[in-house]
């Protein structure tokens, strides 16, 4: 497992803790080289989501790519690792409570986007800019008028 900061491979895992759902695991993870900590998320095996992308490919449903999205979008503080995974549990379970073979990688940034709104108002807009284009340039603007009000 890489460092997000520095890519050093040498990161050392400092809690271990399932999920409430028992379907994923969480690791808090500290690199050795430069003390970056980071959480990452695996899914255990028995959970089958095919995502397919928008260019119409399949692959298997990767949480860790919601986690970097979401350390990505979410603001370095003192507590902004807990909100990360406060996120990601919520997002896990919405994902996953609609028992679905497949979910378009639409609909999951949807369901991340709809999560962070109500959470972090400076998240989303970050992390709807990473992923305009799931959303019409307009819709965008929209958006960012809105949260100005
Ligand atoms: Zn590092």
């Amino acid at each position: 497992m890489k460092c997000q900061k520095c890519n050093c491979t040498n990161t050392k895992v400092t809690d271990t803790r399932p999920s409430s759902d028992g379907e994923s695991i969480r690791r808090r993870r500290k690199c050795v080289r430069c003390g970056h900590r980071f959480s990452t998320v695996e899914v255990y095996g028995k959970m089958e989501l095919i995502v397919i992308k928008r260019n119409g490919s399949e692959e298997n449903f990767d949480p860790e790519k919601i986690m970097q999205g979401l350390q990505r979008a979410v603001r370095e503080d003192e507590n902004h690792e807990q909100k990360i995974e406060m996120l990601m549990q919520e997002i896990l379970q919405l994902v996953l409570e609609q028992r679905l073979k497949k979910i378009s990688s639409r609909n999951i940034a949807l369901i991340v986007m709809e999560k962070l709104k109500q959470a972090d108002a400076i998240a989303y807009l970050r992390f709807a800019s990473v992923h305009k284009n799931f959303h019409e340039a307009h819709e965008f603007e929209q958006e960012f008028k809105n949260l100005e009000k």
